[in-house]
């Protein structure tokens, strides 16, 4: 009888933690939006760029570097398509499907 109930109470638990892993992986993207709440309350983290004079990681729609205090051309987006003057003055686009700048000049 003791072994019965042991048995009983594994298989409940079993059954528990299973229902719970599945709740949990049903809801990643709510889990996601939570924390980033949590993180960003303004909304989305923001992107980031690499100042071109001291190197660091700064917000990429700055214009001026908030660690080294120098002006830099700061990344616009456009229709959702984030666009940056490169050094020599061609435009670019990011190209989301090779993850690389293309120049916006050339089809
Ligand atoms: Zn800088």
């Amino acid at each position: 009888m003791e072994g019965d109930t042991g048995f009983i109470i594994g298989i409940a638990f079993s059954v528990l933690i299973v229902v719970s892993l599945l709740a949990i992986a049903a809801n990643v993207n709510g889990i996601r939006r939570l924390l980033q709440g949590l993180l960003f309350p303004g909304g989305e983290p923001p992107i980031v760029r690499a100042c071109p004079h001291c190197r660091l990681q700064i917000n990429a729609r700055a214009s001026v570097c908030p660690f080294c205090r120098r002006d830099s051309e700061p990344w616009r987006q456009v229709d959702g398509v984030w666009r940056r003057t490169a050094e020599g003055g061609t435009e670019e686009y990011f190209d989301d499907a090779s993850r690389s700048w293309r120049d916006a000049s050339s089809p």
